[in-house]
């Protein structure tokens, strides 16, 4: 199995991984709150994490892949109220819809989604673990809190500045019934008109830090390999699942944290006020969502990157070129020879091999994406080249072709997810009979079953290889 390296937030460096049971790998990775259709912003880290899963795959562990739901919190209480429903009736709405938008996106189902509400009981003894060891302390109100100061040694290793450095420029409010400011809920008191749940400490519902590691400790294990999010939840959300995490079973947490960097679009901030804020769904009414996923993995996952018009309108054109390679080597796969490869052939599917190991070790350099899909593009250059029409090249050859083409960009990238248009059986019978005709040189029969194809929405193209049918 190749090496791959990752750049761990937590080392401030690239580490070669090495997974806490051999062959596999448990990757948790912060899910969105569901109160809403997602936006940009939140589809990068879907996409890019979901690569890391296909990839690992590829590479050959075997992989459990956690993504939660957040289904409770302040925005799904505001948008219940706004819409006169329950957050429960908004979780499922807006699931639902997510699972919409992240197939569009070539997001695939995690093996686990675990929803915080469908987690109380854990979530309320993972308090109860840092109470007894005297890291969480209840106020008068009903709410729990995460005691810092009683961490202190170990608080903001992952943001990498010291709990001093922290407190010093965090905001104190003046009603503030925490001990010290970076204190953080654990528990929430129930405030009117608010879901809650029966809690030994009173009525009330969890805060949003301690789902995270109540739902990937116990699908993955107190220890385990990778947790992952957007560069904006290191501090506090990160930092916090380590302390609650840690402080209660004095085990490492996650080995490796990976952070994918923001997305500005038109190279300003993303934000509601500014007016350029958009949802994958907005998106799909100009764009194919598939060109998102595209658009996404032109960057190394680290680096920000810059939404804007013509970076898609790059990516459509980029996504073209590889649909158009596939459709060719499947359309060329019909006529192909059935022989042994010829030389030509087989030192072109040796250089296939050559590129898919340039594109693997790409991905193992943390994830470059990037770098592999400069690979990906080179090969289809190349596979073009070697299959052109005018070669007849052999089925094996084709087939070679195919095969390394389809590793890449549709297992590891989530590409080419649209299979070729199938020609249905009856518009196949009458091009046939339109091959029939044209050798018996009726031509006026030959045109009018090309009218007839075209009215079943059917466009046919003659080639030297014979007929191309493609949707009108
Ligand atoms: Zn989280």
């Amino acid at each position: 199995m190749k090496q791959m390296m990752i750049y761990n937030t937590l080392s401030r460096k690239k580490e070669p991984f090495v997974p806490v049971h051999e062959g596999k790998v448990g990757i948790y990775a912060c899910g969105p709150t569901v109160y809403n259709y997602f936006h940009i912003g939140n589809a990068r880290p879907f996409i890019i994490f979901d690569t890391l899963r296909r990839f690992m795959k590829h590479l050959g562990y075997d992989v459990t892949f956690v993504q939660n739901f957040t289904d409770i919190d302040d925005k799904m209480i505001k948008r219940a109220n706004e819409e006169g429903t329950t957050v429960e009736a908004i979780a499922e709405k807006y699931i639902a819809e997510y699972f919409k938008d992240a197939e569009a996106i070539g997001v695939q189902r995690a093996d686990v989604h675990p929803r915080a509400t469908k987690h109380i009981g854990e979530i309320i003894g993972l308090i109860k673990k840092l109470e007894a060891k005297g890291l969480a302390y209840r106020v008068d109100n009903g709410d729990v809190y995460f005691d810092t100061q009683a961490w202190r040694s170990n608080y903001g290793r992952l943001i990498g500045q010291n709990l001093d450095d922290l407190e010093s420029g965090a905001r104190i409010e003046v009603d503030d019934i925490k001990r010290h400011p970076m204190d953080f809920a654990l528990w929430k008191a129930k405030k009117p008109g608010e879901p809650f749940w029966k809690s030994p400490w009173g009525e009330g519902r969890p805060g949003w830090h301690i789902e995270c590691s109540a739902m990937s400790m116990k699908y993955l294990g107190e220890t385990f390999d990778i947790h992952c999010g957007g560069v904006d939840l290191i501090f506090p959300h990160h930092e916090n699942e380590i302390a609650q995490s840690e402080g209660a079973t004095g085990k490492p947490f996650a080995k490796y944290w990976m952070h994918n960097g923001h997305i500005n679009v038109d190279n300003k901030k993303m934000s509601k006020s500014a007016g350029n804020f958009f949802t994958v769904r907005d998106i799909s009414k100009e764009f194919d969502p598939e060109v998102v996923r595209m658009f996404m993995l032109s960057a190394q996952y680290r680096s920000p990157i810059n939404f804007s018009r013509d970076l898609m309108e790059q990516a459509r054109a980029g996504l073209e070129r590889l649909y158009t390679a596939r459709d060719n080597a499947q359309f060329a796969l019909e006529h192909a020879p059935e022989r042994e490869m010829n030389g030509e052939e087989r030192a072109f599917a040796a250089r296939a091999k050559g590129f898919m190991d340039q594109f693997d070790d790409a991905m193992c350099d943390d994830l470059n994406t990037s770098e592999a899909m400069g690979v990906l593009f080179e090969y289809v250059r190349d596979m073009n080249t070697a299959l052109a029409d005018a070669k007849a090249p052999s089925r094996a050859a084709i087939e070679a072709g195919l095969a390394a083409l389809n590793t890449m960009a549709h297992d590891v990238l989530g590409l080419l997810m649209k299979e070729a248009d199938t020609v249905p059986e009856d518009v196949k019978a009458l091009v046939q009979a339109r091959v029939d005709a044209k050798k018996a040189k009726d031509f006026a029969e030959a045109d009018r079953i090309r009218a007839e194809v075209l009215e079943k929405g059917y466009i046919i193209e003659d080639t030297p290889k014979g007929p191309k049918v493609k949707k009108a």
